[in-house]
């Protein structure tokens, strides 16, 4: 078991499941910036889902919202904006010891993506069992082919991202 001695977190590997967490807890500000940017999302038309990348110094190298729709471009996935950004932000292709922070179960593609950037920890909100490649489906992090797992943080204030997740959908059915 590791100590995660700057956010007093324990992770038991690549699939720990909601931790417990004080509201001051740094991780709820950082999935509160995503949940704006999945807000922002929904009210540009797309599916609601935001992400914010963070140094190891706590500082926001990327936040982005789904963009699929406005840029014609399926990969245009919250996720992969935000590896993208922070990556020219940092001018390399790796994020060693940065966090990413996601407001639904990254699909198989970001999650890949994740990996290939060496992102430190992955926190995310919603479960997503339909589409989701971490806790579901492909299970990404947990193949033989996968060199790279972040340790994983479920569940963080997924009652919120899953109610946007279902207005966004109600609406657009309704
Ligand atoms: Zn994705």
């Amino acid at each position: 078991m590791r100590e995660d001695a700057a956010s007093g977190l324990t992770s038991m590997g690549p699939k720990r499941h909601g931790p417990a967490m004080s509201a001051e807890h740094p991780a709820n500000r950082f999935m509160q910036m995503a949940l704006e940017e999945a807000q922002a999302a929904a009210a540009r038309g797309e599916v609601p889902v935001g992400a914010v990348i963070v140094s190891a110094e706590g500082e926001v190298l990327a936040r982005a919202g789904n963009r699929t729709l406005e840029d014609r471009d399926p990969t245009a996935h919250a996720e992969m904006l935000v590896i993208r950004q922070a990556c020219a932000v940092l001018g390399s292709e790796r994020l060693i010891d940065c966090d990413l922070y996601v407001t639904l179960e990254p699909c198989p593609m970001c999650a890949g993506a994740i990996s290939y950037a060496r992102i430190r920890r992955l926190y995310f909100g919603a479960d997503d069992p339909k589409s989701g490649g971490v806790e579901h489906g492909a299970r990404v992090f947990s193949r033989p082919t996968c060199h790279h797992a972040p340790e994983v943080y479920g569940g963080i204030d997924a009652a919120t991202s899953t109610t946007l997740l279902q207005g966004f959908f109600a609406a657009r059915r309704g």
